[in-house]
């Protein structure tokens, strides 16, 4: 059964690219224009006719795509992916706070949208696709119901500490992941300040599992808000 997506952008040109890649994806694609015509569509859903992920421009003609954020997560946990021309750190991490699965700065392209929203649909845990437990980017390999690490085929060895980071990296590979809610769930949360533990640990697992640390390939760094693990090349 198709994904059904409903973009809410008022730029007529972005919605119809988006439109058509969508479609070419096989989503069932709904696009609304503005704030009330988003509200609209989403109160009027006959039974059955869920919407799987919304796609949320911020500027939109009568009002800001954060409200509609803040009511949707009111009353569902369809995933969001805000996508906007705001650069400014503090408010993707506000985002993501308020329940933004993951955002997108604009301009982005098309294949960054597509695998993002695979990512979100996948961590909302559809049926037809499992949270994730075994995790394989390029030379890295993180099993996590043996707690088996491996770089290149050669197991690596990890302090606890270093494994609840990756594996709580690894739960959510491809989407960010705040410095909050890594504090939080590794350290606990009234570690939450601790940024310089996240600083530290870090540093060590991409001593351990990255080629050039000056260059990582897996864990990559969202400047000002977090990480992001590489996307799994594997779903299963
Ligand atoms: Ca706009």
């Amino acid at each position: 059964m198709s994904r059904s997506v409903l973009l809410v952008e008022d730029d007529r040109v972005l919605r119809n690219s988006l439109r058509e890649a969508l479609s070419v994806e096989g989503y069932d694609l709904k696009t609304a224009a503005s704030l009330a015509d988003a509200r609209a569509q989403l109160q009027h859903l006959s039974p059955g006719k869920a919407i799987d992920l919304v796609v949320l421009d911020l500027g939109l003609p009568d009002g800001d795509g954060e409200s509609l954020l803040v009511e949707l997560r009111q009353s569902s946990n369809t995933p969001v992916i805000v996508i906007s021309a705001r650069e400014a750190e503090g408010h993707k991490i506000q985002l993501l706070d308020q329940g933004a699965d993951d955002y997108l700065v604009k301009p982005f392209g098309i294949g960054e949208l597509l695998a993002r929203i695979r990512v979100a649909l996948r961590h909302r845990g559809h049926a037809s696709e499992p949270a994730l437990v075994h995790y394989r980017h390029g030379s890295l390999e993180v099993d996590l119901r043996t707690r088996r690490v491996q770089v290149s085929r050669v197991e690596v060895h990890l302090t606890p500490t270093e494994y609840a980071l990756l594996a709580r990296l690894v739960r959510q590979a491809g989407q960010v992941v705040t410095h909050r809610q890594l504090l939080s769930d590794v350290w606990g949360a009234e570690h939450i300040d601790q940024t310089h533990y996240l600083r530290l640990y870090m540093g060590q697992l991409r001593a351990k599992l990255e080629v050039n640390t000056a260059d990582p390939q897996h864990l990559l760094t969202e400047p000002g808000v977090g990480y992001r693990l590489a996307e799994s090349e594997e779903t299963g």
